[in-house]
């Protein structure tokens, strides 16, 4: 479960950025070729954030669709899991978004 490894960074991040000030709700946006479980992640923050000052902080995960460029026919297509296919067969595809993960707000106070 790389959630798990995931979500403990996501959470360090935070707690650092708080500075001490409780958090009360963090959002993410994930992309579609991280392969992250929203489910498993939601699970992960509840027992990483224990002890710390997101305890008991909401998670919102906002998921992101992938994008890729096909170097084989020139086609900008949408990729919605970590399998990297063109349409036109070719394998040869270039990923432009869906791999990010950010903290893209926090709730602090
Ligand atoms: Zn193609």
């Amino acid at each position: 479960m790389h959630e798990l490894s995931i979500t403990q960074s996501v959470v360090d991040a935070v707690c650092r950025r708080a500075e001490g000030r409780t958090v009360h709700s963090v959002r993410v946006h994930i992309g579609a070729l991280t392969a992250v479980v929203p489910e498993a992640m939601r699970f992960c923050f509840d027992l990483v954030t224990e002890g710390t000052v997101a305890a008991g902080a909401r998670l919102d995960i906002d998921q992101r669709p992938g994008a890729g460029h096909c170097r084989g026919c020139g086609a900008d297509i949408v990729l919605t899991d970590p399998v990297l296919l063109c349409p036109c067969g070719s394998a040869d595809v270039e990923v432009t978004a869906g791999r990010e993960l950010q903290i893209v707000s926090m709730e602090v106070g």
